[in-house]
């Protein structure tokens, strides 16, 4: 199965904006397994988008438009399309309900062509748009799949990951069914991890591996096909056995988790709880463990101690160990997190000391960071990173490199005492 992405509007081809829906929904689609060959941008023209939507039908399966589905003159995508398939628009009486309610709420009155947002394709699957009120839908018609999504990004996404995806893959897959997982790594980069797999991703085909990046961490998205679920699963199994063999050790969580998310799992799992001494993340971890709900039974609180003096007084770092290494230095990070764990009597104490930028400390480089990892009844460690980024992305990294290597402690298998 191939798709071509068609995104409509002038505003994309007078360079106003960028066409980021194509880069979305390109990596959705290679998550999925499905190859996309094409990308066009065709202005408000129907003569033009009719040309663009015959192309696409010579060399695509899968026709995915973008834009031009709301309620004025120049939103002209459903129309083409109808008029070009000989397919009629029908009112959808539920997207015609919200949209009602939408104008009753806002006390607006609602005109006639507000009633054009709620028109379909006649024997489409409507797409509910969460955000706005142009429905998208899907049709499977003459031998082609045609989705139909609006422009802003914002309603585009979620309705195409909540709705669409799923959609698509059951008319894509007959009598197959089509199951994924998705394999989240840090503290290795894209490429490295491609290097180490770029076999078995060649090699692929059922199931399929694709690799995502973004936000400093690495994802590969396995899709298997199979009639039979187990079957299906235990391919994805072997597969993920392959990919762990090689790659493992920076493996940290599936599907839609993060980092601190994993780190929260365990912690409470394990009935921990943490304290953390923060000085260039500046109560960063803190704020990040806060924002998931219910840490209350493993999150004390913490110190950010950022001045020197707040390190000595406060978190007892030794006089002769800042003289000696200074703040930078694996020596202070051990005894933050030694000494932090005991003010605050939790099993844990994680602190993050460094240079975060832009210019160097103690003759250290930016970029220089040292994370001390202090648990109950195990040897402290301190992990030493060098980082190249801005100071606000530094910092991001380290909190998320802090419970990298918290994780990674806590997965083994010594119990704490
Ligand atoms: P609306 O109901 O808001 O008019 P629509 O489906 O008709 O939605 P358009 O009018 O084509 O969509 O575009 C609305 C806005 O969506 C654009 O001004 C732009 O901000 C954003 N947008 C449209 N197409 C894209 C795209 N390909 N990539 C990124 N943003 C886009």
């Amino acid at each position: 199965m191939n798709a071509e992405i068609i995104a409509v509007g002038s505003e994309l081809l007078l360079g106003q904006i960028v066409n980021s829906n194509a880069k979305f929904l390109s990596q959705q689609l290679a998550g999925l397994g499905i190859d996309v060959y094409f990308h066009s941008v065709v202005g408000d023209n129907p003569n033009r988008l009719k040309s663009v939507i015959e192309i696409a039908e010579q060399r695509s399966a899968i026709i995915i438009f973008t834009g031009g589905l709301g309620p004025t003159k120049d939103d002209l995508t459903k129309e083409t399309i109808a008029n070009h398939l000989g397919v009629n628009l029908v009112i959808d009486e539920e997207a015609l309900a919200g949209i009602e309610r939408f104008y009753k709420r806002t006390n607006r009155v609602m005109t006639e062509n507000n009633r054009k947002q709620a028109l379909i394709l006649e024997g489409s699957h409507v797409l509910p748009n969460e955000n706005g009120m142009a429905p998208g839908m899907i049709l499977d018609k003459a031998g082609h799949i045609y989705i139909l999504l609006p422009g802003p990004p914002k309603e585009m996404e979620p309705m195409f990951l909540h709705f669409g995806t799923k959609t698509l893959l059951n008319m894509v897959s007959s009598n197959q069914q089509i199951f994924s997982r998705v394999l989240r790594f840090f503290g290795v980069g894209e490429s490295a991890l491609e290097t180490e797999i770029i076999d078995l991703i060649d090699a692929q085909s059922n199931p399929t591996i694709a690799p995502l990046a973004g936000d400093g961490e690495v994802t590969l998205r396995l899709t298997a096909k199979h009639k039979d679920k187990s079957t299906a699963l235990s391919m994805l199994d072997q597969v993920e056995e392959k990919i762990n063999k090689r790659v493992g050790q920076f493996l940290y969580g599936y599907d839609n988790t993060s980092l601190l998310e994993e780190l929260t799992k365990l912690l409470k799992e394990k009935n921990l709880t943490i304290t953390a001494a923060e000085s260039l993340t500046g109560g960063l971890f803190q704020q990040e463990i806060t924002s998931i709900p219910g840490v209350s039974s493993i999150f004390k609180g913490g110190i950010v101690c950022y001045a020197q003096e707040i390190k000595q007084q406060i978190v007892q770092v030794k006089q002769e160990t800042l003289a000696k290494y200074g703040v930078v230095s694996e020596q202070c990070a051990r005894e933050l997190a030694e000494n932090v764990a005991r003010i605050f009597a939790t099993d844990i104490g994680i602190s993050f000391t460094g240079v975060a930028g832009p210019t160097e400390l103690e003759g250290k480089p930016v970029g220089t960071i040292y994370i001390g990892i202090a648990i109950k009844g195990r040897p402290t460690i301190v992990e030493k990173i060098v980082l190249g980024g801005s100071r606000e992305a530094n910092r991001i990294r380290t909190v998320k490199y802090g419970c990298y290597f918290l994780i990674k402690q806590l997965q083994t298998s010594q119990d704490v005492e």
